[in-house]
């Protein structure tokens, strides 16, 4: 980019030491107006150097001001369907709106279909998202067979049951809801304290059904672009239809479903609209095949109770913390594979453990395992239990649940 024109030729001056005065004088008078145009060529240059560095001046000042309302003004997120010739044919998340919007040619080399763009109001692309930007990527967890069984749960026999009902019939013996003339539950729902068995839960069932788990925090789906949430719903869904059967499962779903606040902020529309996507991919359920949806809670209190109307999360579970014999199990399955004195009476251990959660259960026994590794033993005794107790007793704040992480 080069603007600055050509300088003037220098003038020069030949005086010859043979020249009359006369001459001397005419060829200094005819310097004079050369250089004198040379500096009126100048000064004119200088000028409008002047004036387009006032102009530059002033496009920068535009461009800080853009930048700066950028910053601050939020963008959509939109994907690239077509390169026209001179043009590209966007589609807005949440609404699903179709657009052709213009681009510079520097940016229409970089595009793709399919590249995710941000777009502001006039829907002039402002950004590329690159792969990492890419919240569909790092928000899902997939896994084609779930290491969990029936059997790695302790004390739950009864919740366990009732999944197997709602969740791993429908996959496996649909003809009995169909000889029945009843609909399976449309999702389950899951709810009681953090560690309690939630989620091995979720993925026993598909270990039993070899079905396709795939786990999406409800965090994740509150995201900081408009519609990102409902685009990441409806990729999940996919995903499942792609991999079926599936047992889609969402932690945490309180972070998109909770009873609406006062505040009625954009955030907490765009929240409600990603919850509203979930509601209507559940809703066409029926043609989906074999995916099955189960979400958990923390927070049952502060679910909006529109989730839990029929067709919807219509099975409710509680998942309890464990009773003293849920705790013996759950020792026994987590101290499975350590090697324990042959005294070590769990049964006594789950007694001193009221209100311990499985992972705390769990936590528990290898912290025991530290102190006899620490006392250079390679059994584990009922001391290093009381030890390891004991400590997480002093770390414990009163009136709160014991946490180990
Ligand atoms: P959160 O609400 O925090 O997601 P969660 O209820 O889904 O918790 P899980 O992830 O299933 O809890 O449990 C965490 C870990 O705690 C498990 O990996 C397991 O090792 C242990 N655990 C929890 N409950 C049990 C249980 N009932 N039997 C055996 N182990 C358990």
């Amino acid at each position: 980019m080069s603007h600055s024109p050509s300088l003037p030729d220098r003038p020069t001056l030949d005086l010859d030491p043979d020249m009359s005065e006369e001459e001397r004088l005419a060829a200094l008078r005819e310097h004079f107006i050369d250089v004198s145009q040379v500096h009126d060529e100048l000064a004119d240059q200088l000028e409008d150097a002047r004036s387009r560095q006032s102009d530059l001046r002033e496009e920068v000042s535009d461009l800080q001001e853009e930048n700066e309302a950028l910053k601050t003004s939020s963008l959509y997120i939109a994907t690239v369907e077509e390169l026209t010739d001179d043009q590209v044919l966007l589609k807005q998340h949440g609404n699903n709106q179709e657009v052709l919007t213009d681009v510079s040619p520097r940016l229409y080399q970089k595009l793709q279909a399919g590249d995710r763009v941000a777009i502001n109001d006039s829907f002039a692309i402002q950004t590329v998202l690159d792969q990492e930007t890419d919240a569909r990527a790092q928000a899902m967890e997939i896994s084609e067979k779930p290491e969990v069984r029936y059997e790695d749960i302790g004390g739950l026999e009864e919740q366990i049951q009732e999944v197997r009902e709602a969740v791993e019939d429908p996959l496996t013996n649909p003809e009995k809801f169909q000889q029945v003339g009843i609909e399976p539950p449309s999702g389950v729902l899951l709810y009681g304290p953090p560690g309690t068995g939630k989620t091995m839960m979720a993925k026993a069932v598909a270990n039993q059904t070899d079905a396709t788990f795939i786990k999406m925090a409800g965090s994740e789906l509150v995201q900081k672009f408009i519609g990102e949430g409902a685009r990441l719903v409806r990729d999940l869904f996919e995903l499942a239809a792609e991999r079926e059967p599936a047992i889609i499962f969402i932690d945490e779903i309180d972070a998109i479903a909770s009873k609406r606040t006062e505040s009625k902020t954009s955030g907490d529309a765009e929240v409600q609209r990603t919850m509203m996507q979930l509601l209507s991919e559940m809703d066409g359920f029926d043609q989906r095949g074999d995916i099955s949806i189960i979400a958990a809670t923390n927070r049952f209190d502060m679910l909006d109770r529109a989730i839990l109307r029929p067709g919807r999360f219509d099975r409710l579970i509680e998942v309890p913390e464990p009773d003293i014999e849920g705790r013996e199990r759950i020792l026994e399955i987590h101290t499975r594979k350590m090697n324990l004195a042959p005294e070590l009476d769990l049964g006594a251990i789950a007694e001193d453990t009221e209100g311990f959660t499985g992972a705390e259960l769990e936590s528990l026994a290898t912290e025991s395992g530290m102190f006899a590794i620490r006392d250079g033993r390679t059994e584990v005794t009922e001391t290093d239990f009381e030890d390891a107790l004991e400590k997480v007793s002093r770390e414990e704040s009163p009136g709160k649940p014991i946490a180990f992480y």
